[in-house]
């Protein structure tokens, strides 16, 4: 079904419309997004309106959880592009709001995830989850959803929402869906555009070591040591790139675990291809 969406670019017209969809029993649907869509966001599209009356997309480059001005600057900007997608996914509603109706002269409100921010890319990205989790808090606020869909392309993100959403008691249902991926295995990534074409090659090395960990898990291996060895040696020997970092955590906690008895287990992993920071995961068991 193809529809042009209605853009809606403040969050008093955004609740307007809401409460006027939740008034007349509609199930209103989310999909938060920071644009340039591939099929990895148009997959949480689909699964959205097929569980909701109302499909919103929000579209909106989140300033707060850059923590490189230059990231910021070069992310892809494909606004018609992405409104096309979304009116061909049946969107109901392109919630796009401008920098200074998210972030007004004044705003000094951060919402914060203990914990589960500290580990993985939260090492290495400071102020990052605050900056998520702060304007996720205000897109739920604004759309009201009944219903919000992530990809667990970004694990830590999508467990540390659901967190948020447990704690602040916000009464939506946070759904989680499957990584999309390049025929050759490549996670789709919105900054997949910036790799050259022999890093394109290079950066197939993150797919191989999640393959290689959960190949040795299932011929029996349960110690972490072995299994992160094993995913690191694959990337070391791809040349042009660089491990931030290759763990094996608790799918759901994100805590490190030392073995993989006893617990649904996640090989997590960012990996520099070039200039390029891609990140990456798998279930183990
Ligand atoms: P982004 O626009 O990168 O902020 O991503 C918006 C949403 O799309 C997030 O929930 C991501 O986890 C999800 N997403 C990004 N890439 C993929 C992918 N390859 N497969 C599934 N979901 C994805």
């Amino acid at each position: 079904m193809s529809q042009t969406p209605l853009v809606i670019t403040n969050p008093q017209d955004m609740r307007q419309y809401s409460a006027a969809a939740r008034a007349a029993g509609q199930r209103v649907g989310l999909v938060p997004t920071m644009g340039a869509l591939h099929q990895g966001h148009l997959s949480l599209l689909e699964y959205t309106a097929q569980h909701s009356g109302r499909l919103v997309v929000s579209i909106f480059v989140n300033p707060l959880q850059f923590n490189q001005q230059s990231d910021l600057d070069n992310y892809p900007r494909t606004w018609e592009r992405d409104l096309e997608l979304c009116a061909g996914q049946g969107t109901h509603v392109v919630y796009a709001p401008g920098v200074g109706d998210m972030y007004p002269q004044g705003f000094q409100t951060t919402v914060s995830v203990a914990q589960m921010t500290q580990g993985l890319c939260g090492a290495y990205r400071p102020g990052h989850f605050d900056g998520v989790t702060t304007v996720v808090l205000k897109l739920f606020n604004a759309v009201m959803p009944h219903l919000a869909a992530f990809g667990d392309k970004d694990y830590q993100q999508l467990q540390v929402i659901k967190r948020m959403a447990a704690d602040l008691d916000l009464g939506l249902e946070v759904v989680g869906r499957p990584t999309v991926r390049e025929s050759d295995g490549l996670a789709m990534s919105s900054r997949n555009v910036r790799l050259s074409p022999a890093e394109r090659q290079q950066a197939l090395c993150l797919w191989r070591g999640l393959n290689r960990a959960r190949s040795l898990t299932r011929a029996g291996e349960t110690q972490t040591p072995a299994l992160l060895e094993a995913a690191r040696a694959e990337i070391a020997a791809t040349p042009g790139t660089k491990i931030e970092y290759v763990e094996i955590v608790d799918s759901t906690t994100l805590e490190p675990l030392a073995s993989l008895d006893g617990h649904r287990a996640r090989m997590v992993m960012a990996v520099w291809v070039g200039g390029t920071r891609l990140i990456d995961n798998m279930a183990l068991n």
